[in-house]
């Protein structure tokens, strides 16, 4: 299925000048860049996208860490974007992350850990509306979609 998920270059990203190796890795897999943007995230939108973690202790850790620099938004798009790029980004902690994975081969922590990106449809759709107008989206085919997937791939009832 036809998917849109949400990637955060936080600032363990922007601010070792990451983001374009990782991008890379993105356009190259076959993901479509449909929206992306730079901006600071304030403390109120943390609290509703880290809603599960908000009692934690480390929770301060993690806002002071996402507010350190701006961040990327970005929403990608392809045949199960979801978890191709959750497969990409790998486990949460960059020292045990696999190999070939963006947090494997980028980071060395739990925390500052390269990027976010959504975990099932429920939260892309959820969180793609947290971060992003309709008129910042953009929906375009590429040219050569047709050597990125079997036209059977993109099928809807797919
Ligand atoms: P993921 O980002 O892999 O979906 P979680 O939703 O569990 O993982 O956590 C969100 C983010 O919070 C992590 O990416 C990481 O930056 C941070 N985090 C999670 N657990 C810890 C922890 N124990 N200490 C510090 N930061 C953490």
């Amino acid at each position: 299925m036809i998917q849109q998920t949400l990637v955060i270059f936080k600032p363990s990203a922007v601010e070792r000048g990451l983001v374009g190796r990782v991008l890379a890795r993105f356009e190259a897999k076959g993901l479509s860049i449909t929206g992306m943007k730079m901006m600071r995230l304030s403390l109120e939108i943390l609290k509703e996208h880290y809603a599960h973690l908000v009692d934690r202790p480390f929770f301060p850790s993690i806002v002071a860490s996402m507010t350190a620099s701006p961040v990327i938004v970005m929403c990608l798009k392809g045949v199960d974007a979801i978890q191709v790029v959750r497969s990409m980004t790998g486990d949460t902690n960059g020292r045990t992350a696999a190999p070939g994975t963006i947090r494997g081969d980028f980071s060395m922590s739990n925390q500052e850990n390269i990027i976010h990106a959504s975990s099932s449809p429920e939260d892309a759709e959820a969180e793609i509306e947290r971060f992003f107008r309709p008129d910042e989206l953009f929906d375009y085919t590429p040219g050569a979609i047709r050597f990125i997937n079997a036209a059977s791939e993109l099928n809807p009832h797919n």
